[in-house]
């Protein structure tokens, strides 16, 4: 990745490890949208009863996530679970696990198990067609329960697949926002992350997203691509204002390993990429409160006046979710689990064959996963709150934990604070980061990673 096109290099801004002689903080380190990361998962053994996992948590409001791993292209910086097209019969078998899954979960959970949200994600749901799709929402209402008729539904979507018949079973069935993965508007720049769209397409995609009526539509766009200019990123943000969001995602690009960027070994001139991402992000963060908009963590940003819609990429400091299919995770107050993961094409393939053969009494307990001990508790809450543009109610982390955060990670706050990355003006009881500490949000979370979650990412091996 290069910055050439970008102007003069700076680093203003950049925390450092104290003093002003150390060397600068790297902005982008990991954006922890969920802890404990996945790589930090083991195999369970002897694999536990969900009956057991489940029995004595709250399910009053619990999330539901179908997990759909297709995709028509691999964009070049992704690393989630899925795969390029299904061959014939592919999606049909999939979809006849998941509903097996759905069975033997649902009857796991046990009485009472009432759904607060649902959520398809992916992969690219649309990549189901319209009568699949259907298929997935039965799955969701009939098997586990949800209404989606009544709670929040989101569902992830590329331009390609969002084809007008898909996008009305989806608003008919209740969904309540519709992400597209648009990335960029500047043909060229789509191209070099690795992820070909004409732009005009890209256009009509979003028409048919506005004209299927889902409430709340949610655009994502990538900072950070080669060849990328504060004025093509400024055509890119105006280019979807013109369609008036709901919610706009910026995500700075990441080259990982094993992905299409990662393998042509794009990475070159880490400190200046870093540079060209923060200017970018500042821009796009200032454009975006200009024109209305408010800041609600580092990537996200909501029309002022939306009403919150269950998009966030918080989900909840407490726990009760329920994933299916091969790629999802499931939370309980003790545990979290899903089944294997991998981001090389040919090991995900693998996967998604294993969990198409198994039969119904295999879903019935758990199989990879990480315990959730006290102290990785208090590190999720704090660090799922403190990356909210809000902040966190100190009162609240108190009343769960019986702690105080400053006495639970006294080294990692006062580096914060050093950094200037709390924000001294905050309410009183509230710690909240600061503007700067916001931009470097993906700097701040693996900081309150544990030594133990560290060190399993660390001896994970990717594959
Ligand atoms: S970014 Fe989205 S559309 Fe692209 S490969 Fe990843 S999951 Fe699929």
């Amino acid at each position: 990745m290069s910055t050439s096109t970008t102007g003069t290099i700076s680093t203003a801004g950049t925390g450092t490890t104290g003093g002003g002689t150390a060397a600068p903080v790297r902005p982008y380190q990991s954006y922890v949208y969920a802890y404990p990361h996945k790589t930090a998962y083991r195999p369970l053994t002897p694999r536990p009863a969900l009956r057991d996992l489940w029995a004595a948590e709250p399910k009053d409001s619990l999330s539901l996530y179908l997990h759909i791993p297709f995709c028509e292209v691999r964009c070049g910086f992704c690393n989630l679970f899925t795969r390029v097209g299904a061959p014939e019969g592919l999606v049909s078998a999939y979809l006849d696990a998941l509903e097996r899954q759905a069975d033997t979960v649902r009857e796991a959970l046990g009485e009472g198990a009432r759904f607060a949200t649902a959520a398809f994600g992916g992969g690219t749901p649309t990549f189901l067609e319209a009568a699949e799709l259907e298929r997935l929402c039965d799955i969701a209402v009939r098997r586990m329960g949800a209404d989606l008729a009544a709670v929040p539904l989101s569902v992830e979507a590329s331009p390609a697949t969002a084809t007008a018949d898909r996008l009305a079973v989806l608003a008919e069935r209740g969904a309540t926002r519709l992400s597209l993965g648009v990335q960029s508007f500047v043909d060229a720049e789509a191209r070099s992350a690795v992820r070909p769209q004409r732009r005009a397409d890209v256009e009509a995609a979003l028409g048919r997203v506005r004209d299927a009526g889902i409430p709340v539509l949610n655009i994502d766009l990538i900072y950070g691509i080669d060849g990328q200019t504060e004025d093509s990123w400024r055509r890119s943000l105006d280019a979807a204002l013109a369609w008036h969001p709901e919610e706009l995602y910026l995500y700075p690009l990441y080259v990982r390993p094993l992905t299409g960027l990662g393998r042509l070994g794009g990475a070159a001139g880490e400190a200046e990429w870093d540079a060209q991402r923060l200017r970018l992000y500042r821009s796009g963060r200032d454009h975006l409160l200009d024109q209305g908009y408010e800041q609600v963590s580092m990537r996200m940003f909501r029309r002022r006046g939306t009403p919150g819609t269950g998009g966030e990429d918080y989900a909840c400091q407490t726990d009760g979710m329920v994933g299916l299919g091969c790629g999802a995770r499931s939370y309980t107050s003790a545990l979290h689990y899903s089944f294997d993961y991998a981001v090389d094409m040919r090991e995900i393939r693998g996967i998604i064959d294993d969990y198409t053969s198994r039969p119904a009494a295999d879903f019935a307990r758990a199989e990879v996963g990480r315990a959730m001990t006290a102290d990785e508790a208090r590190r999720r809450h704090l660090l799922q709150s403190v990356l909210q543009a809000e902040g966190m109610r100190v009162a609240g982390y108190r009343a769960r934990f019986g702690t105080d955060p400053a006495e639970d990670f006294p080294a990692e706050l006062a580096r914060f604070a050093e950094r200037g990355w709390l924000d001294p003006d905050a309410a009183p009881g509230v710690l909240r980061l600061s503007p700067e500490g916001l931009a470097h949000s993906d700097a701040v979370g693996p900081e309150l990673f544990s030594p133990a979650v560290r060190a399993a990412m660390a001896a994970y091996e990717l594959k």
